[in-house]
């Protein structure tokens, strides 16, 4: 694997992660909701709860996870076991994933592609209430569905069955472009956008 692509795609994915950081407590307050649910016994709006706890991207992306993460960390995997969450009844889906600890993912680095770029729901419905895009939010839409981006996110992390060459300048032209959407997100009133956060937790009510 090329090391050159995994620093270009751990800047790719600190942009993201600064672009989702403008969503504030979303995905506590996401988790939380989820929990309750959980509790309650609901079998409605499923769909929208915490990613982390039904899904399981760990294992979905394991081939090309386990390589990246080797790198950084050859005992990666066993580490998580022993600090991962554990639930009082199982959750539907393949989840909770095992990166999940008590205080969000526990992979800093180099996470499973969807998890880097994806955008669920309420993030979808957030923006739309902001008037930053006006897009369906009925599924999770991922970013360069949202954003004109070049097409090198896969490549970078090795999942393309044939990996195309990535150019710095691609880099370049990614970072900006996300850098420049965030910002739009950074500069909305903060009043205006707590409401669009609260609102899209209550999509998740039954
Ligand atoms: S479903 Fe959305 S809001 Fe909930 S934890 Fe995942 S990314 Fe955050
Ligand atoms: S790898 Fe991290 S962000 Fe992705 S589903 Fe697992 S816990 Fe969530």
């Amino acid at each position: 694997m090329n090391s050159q692509y995994i620093n270009w795609y751990k800047k790719i994915e600190k942009a993201l992660f600064s672009l989702f950081k403008c969503f504030n407590n979303l995905c506590s307050l996401c988790y939380t909701q989820t929990l309750k649910q959980v509790y309650e016994g609901s079998r409605k709006k499923r769909k929208l709860w915490c990613c982390c706890l039904i899904d399981n991207q760990v294992h979905d992306y394991w081939p090309q996870l386990n390589i990246i993460q080797s790198r950084i960390d050859k005992k990666w995997y066993s580490k998580l076991q022993t600090k991962k969450l554990s639930l009082w009844k199982s959750m539907p889906g393949e989840g909770p994933c095992p990166a999940l600890g008590a205080k969000g993912c526990m992979l800093s680095h180099c996470r499973p592609l969807t998890c880097t770029t994806q955008l669920c729901e309420k993030m979808l419905f957030i923006l739309n209430e902001l008037s930053i895009t006006n897009v369906a939010y009925s599924s999770p839409l991922q970013i360069e569905d949202i954003i004109k981006v070049p097409d090198i996110a896969e490549s970078l992390c090795n999942i393309r069955a044939k990996t195309k060459i990535v150019l710095e300048k691609d880099v370049r032209e990614y970072l900006d472009a996300v850098t420049s959407f965030k910002d739009k997100l950074a500069k909305t009133d903060s009043i205006t956008k707590e409401n669009a956060i609260l609102k899209s937790i209550t999509l998740m009510e039954g």
